[in-house]
């Protein structure tokens, strides 16, 4: 997060700016990214609501549970708060802060509990997306974000490079994954997300839940594992191989490598989302892969871990500067093994994919 509380208010204003070009009314806000980008208060969801209202006026008001008002103080003393008693009816409150005409737009994320509520205390206002407002502000980071994604990648490459020193053969899946979150936080994670650890078989799901399966020689292993750093998203994705690997592990492996080389060079400014997904598919199609390659190219990070862009066919919005986004092709043969290698890239102001993972790419040998 910026340390300067004057880039929140910057956010706020220009959040406040284009609800006015749009003609809502106000950006509700619940607890999640949203809110954090905008006030640099981070709370997890709780049933007891928090609400940061932005109405098109410009006015940002807070409104907090009295019992976290401590909290969001120390997280954000620049914004003004209106705190609730436990019997108090907060919805009341958030719907006396909307005083400009129009629709309101909720945080995407916002539990029914919540939404369903607002609705009543708002009738007559239709209710849109938050993310109509917020994507266009988040999805160009900025030098702190940059900075911030750039620590958090170099922290989940040092957790790989560190990983391939330990025991694999024989232990179950679980026993490496905690592993590697240790190795995460050692390496300067403050929270581990997670961390797949798909062996063999398991590999050929690409979100696989790492269980009890004990690690075989001749295993290949796909390890995709992330978390925060200063709230930023580390995302990496190597796969190893537990001794030698077999001939079709080493060409499925050099066919995503080769498919992930083809998303990069295609990774540009004013490149559309949708060709880098092309550049990379295309690879894996002409190796004859291409129906086991059963996913999008990549997904945007920063604040969420899958956030815009998404780098998927049909979706033609052009790439820019500060857009930064996963690389990740794999190949998922049913019943054998997987193969994914992936990167966290940025769109430099040169227009360059800038690779913030640049841990080896290679097929690792581990025992
Ligand atoms: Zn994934
Ligand atoms: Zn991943
Ligand atoms: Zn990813």
């Amino acid at each position: 997060m910026p340390t300067e509380r004057a880039a929140f208010a910057a956010r706020r204003d220009r959040a406040a700016a284009a609800l006015g070009k749009r003609g809502l009314a106000a950006l509700l806000l619940s607890p999640g990214s949203d809110l954090a980008y905008l006030s640099g208060y981070r709370i997890f969801g709780s049933e007891r609501l928090t609400c940061l209202v932005i109405d098109a006026n410009g006015r940002a008001t807070l409104v907090v549970p009295t019992l976290e008002s401590p909290r969001a103080t120390a997280a954000a003393p620049d914004l003004v708060q209106r705190t609730w008693e436990e019997t108090e009816d907060p919805y009341a409150l958030v719907a006396a802060l909307v005083t400009s005409r129009g629709d309101v737009a909720v945080a995407d994320q916002m539990w029914a509990l919540f939404t369903l509520r607002l609705q009543q205390a708002l009738p007559g206002r239709a209710f849109s997306l938050a993310s109509v407002i917020t994507r266009e502000l988040r999805v160009r980071k900025d030098a702190h974000e940059r900075e911030a994604l750039r620590a958090v990648s170099a922290s989940a490459d040092r957790a790989y490079r560190r990983v391939l020193e330990c025991a694999f053969a024989g232990r179950p899946e679980r026993d490496v994954a905690s592993d590697l979150a240790g190795l995460l936080r050692q390496e300067g994670h403050d929270e581990v997300t997670f961390t797949i650890v798909a062996s063999g078989p398991n590999g050929a799901s690409p979100h696989h839940a790492t269980g009890d399966r004990r690690i075989e020689e001749g295993d290949a292993i796909v390890l995709d594992f992330g978390g925060t750093r200063e709230w930023y998203c580390s995302d990496i994705t190597r796969t190893v191989s537990v001794g030698q690997p077999s001939a079709e592990v080493t060409k499925v492996h050099d066919t995503v490598r080769r498919a992930q080389e083809g998303g990069y060079a295609a990774a540009r400014k004013g490149a559309s989302a949708e060709s880098v997904d092309a550049a990379s598919r295309g690879v894996i199609d002409e190796a004859g892969y291409g129906k086991f390659f059963i996913h999008r190219t990549g997904h945007g990070i920063g604040l969420d871990g899958h956030e815009h862009p998404y780098l998927v066919r049909g979706n033609a919005e052009t790439l820019e500067p500060g857009m930064a986004f996963s690389i990740e092709p794999g190949i998922y043969l049913p019943g054998r093994f997987g193969v994914r290698i992936e990167d966290i890239a940025i769109i430099g102001d040169d227009g360059v994919a800038e690779p913030l993972n640049n841990a080896n790419h290679g097929l690792a040998i581990v025992h």
